[in-house]
């Protein structure tokens, strides 16, 4: 696949076996996608037989007739369906595993740094060019990205976990006492948090360190050490102090939250996405719309095998929280079928680069099971833009065009694949088991082509 990036004088050049990609130094190079049918990231029909015109980094023109385009590269998409690049919107690129207590006993910011650049090629790789990260990332791998030193999606980190004692980001070993430092803290991955003072300064300190959005974690979960999965933690006086600190960055806060009293007083102090939310209802519902809110959820907390996972059923006090959040959260998929909210794609794996490019396979397929091929396209594409753009205008690294969307001023952010997706939404790459599925390909077959920021990463068209 991709083998070296050089950027010489202004030409990107991306070599390997069948990529492409030049600029040429004086006109902004332009690709034109002829033959192409366009998923154009938010209406149910495609643009039969269109055209799709980029130049630069841009989307110039797109078109249901053929474009006149002299100097153009042309890609002949031969019938293919050309959709925007995949957004994920809630993924730990740093977090290795195998378990929580382990990174924080046993890894270095080398093994957080290596693991994370080739997460960043993977997920690229599988389709998504863009990926917010739901916690322990700071700038750096950004600035690697977009630098060209490494491949990778466009990325928008959350700096430390904001938590409380005891929360769902205390990796401390047990003992340790309250406030003091830890492996995570010192690389400003988790930050324990008690008091507005505190919320204040971490917050602030990951938007110095990179952050785009801030991540505080009110509920527990299911593999964590300390924390029930219907924990209520912080207070509203520390949730609207996190808010304070994002909306002085023009930016926002997302929330980890299961039971429904901590997803309404997430909404109520002004959070903008809703992270997991289980106990989702049609009382959320009409709140997050009035808002203007959004929610991801990982759907493969409903998997019926979940309870075979190694680290639940061999872990007895996991096993025990699994058994309950399960029977709790049983009437998710109907409620949000009932009372639609706008929802983002989430497959919050923490785990080897292997095992995650399983999960994501495993969470598009779980997407298409509970919703369909349509929504999913919308929850893979426009809906994860709108969100990754939450994070404001002058905090926001990338501003020059729309994420998500096949529209003129959209960043070239694409994708060819064969097949029709709203007919048969295999061909994005889905995988239909999850803990005893082969290991995956690197990128799907069925994916010829993917482009990002105007830059081919892979083309597999003859
Ligand atoms: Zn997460």
């Amino acid at each position: 696949m991709i083998r070296s990036i050089t950027a010489i004088a202004g030409v990107v050049m991306v070599v390997g076996a069948g990529t492409l990609a030049f600029a040429q130094d004086d006109a902004p190079r332009q690709v034109l996608f002829s033959n192409v049918n366009v998923f154009d990231g938010v209406s149910d029909t495609l643009i039969e037989n269109g055209s799709v015109l980029v130049e630069g980094n841009l989307i110039k023109q797109v078109s249901s007739e053929p474009i006149e385009a002299p100097g153009a590269e042309v890609i002949d998409g031969g019938g293919r369906t050309l959709t925007p690049g995949f957004i994920e919107n809630h993924a730990h690129l740093m977090l290795m595993g195998p378990s929580l207590s382990a990174m924080e006993a046993n890894s270095t910011w080398e093994d957080f740094g290596i693991h994370a650049t080739r997460m960043a090629e993977m997920y690229l790789m599988q389709g998504f060019t863009t990926v917010r990260d739901a916690g322990g990332a700071n700038g750096g791998l950004r600035r690697a990205i977009d630098a060209g030193q490494i491949v990778g999606p466009r990325y928008y980190p959350s700096g430390a976990f904001i938590s409380t004692r005891g929360g769902h980001a205390d990796f401390a070993n047990f003992t340790s006492p309250p406030g003091s430092d830890t492996n995570f803290s010192r690389l400003n991955m988790a930050q324990e948090v008690s008091g507005v003072d505190d919320v204040y300064k971490f917050g602030r300190n990951n938007f110095r360190m990179g952050a785009t959005q801030l991540k505080f974690m009110q509920s527990g979960g299911v593999v964590s050490a300390f924390d029930p999965w219907q924990l209520l933690a912080g207070s509203k006086e520390e949730i609207e102090a996190a808010v304070q600190v994002a909306s002085e960055y023009g930016s926002y806060v997302m929330a980890h939250s299961y039971r429904k009293e901590a997803i309404m007083s997430a909404l109520d102090a002004g959070v903008m996405s809703i992270e997991h939310g289980f106990s989702f209802d049609c009382d959320i519902a009409e709140v997050m719309n009035e808002k203007g809110a959004y929610i991801t959820t990982n759907l493969t907390a409903f998997d019926p095998g979940l309870l075979d996972i190694p680290a639940v059923k061999n872990q007895p006090s996991s096993l025990a929280k699994a058994i309950s959040a399960s029977a709790t959260f049983e009437n998710y998929i109907p409620n949000m079928k009932e009372c639609p909210v706008k929802r983002g794609f989430q497959t919050d794996c923490v785990g080897t680069v292997e095992a995650c490019n399983i999960q994501i396979a495993y969470e598009k397929h779980l997407n298409n099971e509970f919703f369909g091929p349509y929504q999913s396209m919308l929850t893979l594409t426009s809906i994860g833009g709108e969100i990754a753009t939450l994070s404001g205008d002058f905090t926001n690294p990338y501003t020059a065009g729309k994420l998500g969307v096949i529209e003129e001023g959209a960043y070239a952010d694409i994708l060819l694949i064969d097949g029709n997706p709203l007919e048969d939404f295999s061909v994005v790459g889905t995988g239909d088991k999850w803990f005893d599925a082969e290991p995956r390909p690197d990128s799907p077959e069925t994916i010829q082509l993917i482009m990002k920021d105007g830059v081919i990463y892979k083309n597999t068209l003859n």
